[in-house]
């Protein structure tokens, strides 16, 4: 069934501004909490996933994010889990388009592993989608299936060049773990370079339980670049994607190299997002727990009017930043979400 065609679509108003002065403009969807690849710095193998009735359906997702496109939200991007083996995501992402060519909405995108891609780079591009992210931490097959414990190499890299043939425009994106993907990097900057991508490196976050000492993976990416700026000329650069990166030019390569910080350089004051789980919940900020259900919101009215009310009540609730820190004394995750829960 196609996701719902019928929802209001009355113009936007300006954004909800939060208690601290940002304008609400990016919402980032959780479609689903199922993946599957088994990351280690993202699940444990042996996940619980939840049980269909507390996942939104699709035509609830759409009713949501269409709320939040009515309330001034320019950006949308879907994540998990990883949103492609969703079943029927594309009803949703074709629906959603709608925005798209109401210009109410400026961009549509997706955050993904690329398995599916090969799949669905095609229907993506028609329907309105331009960029689209990739996570992928290394080009080595055999480092990449011990750090995807299910995932492989070839089938990724199809996907990304089936992307690219359709295309969409493509940002890696890596995390980078001490002593796993060290090696890597070097790799990836000349292949992104080589493959007209950009490419962005995040640090790890202490987000759920996964069985690991995080505090052994944790690489700050000061020290990152300043190892990368020995082999690699990185010019300060001013683009800007919306994100928190903070980007530079490679010169050797003519690409783009940018950096996610939260743990060592806190970009809260600037935060423009916010961020609806699968089962509704609308977390105010990554890195704490202050949230909304909307799921019960949604299944209780038909009018969206309550929905809308309960949003703004969220926002006024938003945080100021969050407090992450990784240190060998504060064994338990800083939120026991997984990142798989709020979407990275
Ligand atoms: N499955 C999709 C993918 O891998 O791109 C979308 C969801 S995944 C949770 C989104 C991003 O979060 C990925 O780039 C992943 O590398 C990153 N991620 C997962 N766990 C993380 C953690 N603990 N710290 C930092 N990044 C993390
Ligand atoms: Fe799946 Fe993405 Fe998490 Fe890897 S990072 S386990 S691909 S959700």
């Amino acid at each position: 069934m196609a996701a719902t065609t019928t929802l209001s679509n009355t113009p936007a108003t300006d954004p909800v501004i939060d208690p601290f002065g940002r304008s609400i403009t990016y919402l980032r969807v959780s479609v689903t909490d199922r993946c599957d690849f088994r990351c280690v710095y993202c699940m444990a193998e042996d996940m619980t996933f939840l049980p269909k009735k507390d996942i939104l359906t699709l035509d609830e997702l759409d009713r949501v994010c269409s709320a939040f496109v009515r309330m001034g939200v320019r950006k949308l991007r879907l994540t998990g889990g990883e949103p492609l083996v969703r079943r029927g995501i594309m009803n949703l992402i074709n629906g959603l388009g709608r925005h798209l060519e109401s210009g109410l909405l400026d961009e549509l995108t997706l955050t993904t592993n690329g398995s599916q891609l090969e799949r669905f780079a095609d229907q993506l591009y028609a329907a309105g989608m331009r960029r689209i992210n990739v996570s992928l931490d290394t080009l080595d097959p055999d480092l990449f299936k011990k750090l995807t414990r299910w995932g492989r190499l070839d089938q990724v890299l199809r996907g990304i060049q089936a992307a690219k043939d359709a295309g969409l425009k493509i940002k890696i994106n890596a995390v980078a773990l001490k002593g796993v993907n060290d090696g890597e990097l070097d790799r990836l900057i000349a292949w992104c370079g080589d493959e007209g991508f950009d490419l962005t490196l995040i640090e790890v976050m202490p987000m759920g339980d996964i069985g690991e000492q995080r505090v052994d993976q944790y690489w700050p990416l000061s020290m990152v670049r300043a190892d990368l700026a020995q082999r690699w000329t990185l010019e300060e650069s001013d683009h800007k994607t919306g994100g928190p990166a903070r980007y530079f030019d490679v010169k050797e390569t003519g690409g783009r190299l940018g950096f996610i910080t939260p743990m060592t350089h806190n970009f809260c004051e600037s935060c423009n997002r916010v961020r609806l789980t699968c089962t509704g919940m609308l977390y105010l900020c990554l890195g704490q727990n202050d949230s909304a259900d909307l799921k019960e919101v949604v299944r209780a009215a038909e009018s969206d009017g309550p929905l809308e009310d309960a949003i703004r009540a969220a926002i006024a609730l938003k945080p100021k930043g969050h407090d992450f820190i990784i240190d060998r004394r504060r064994r338990p995750a800083a939120v026991p979400r997984h990142m798989s829960t709020t979407g990275g």
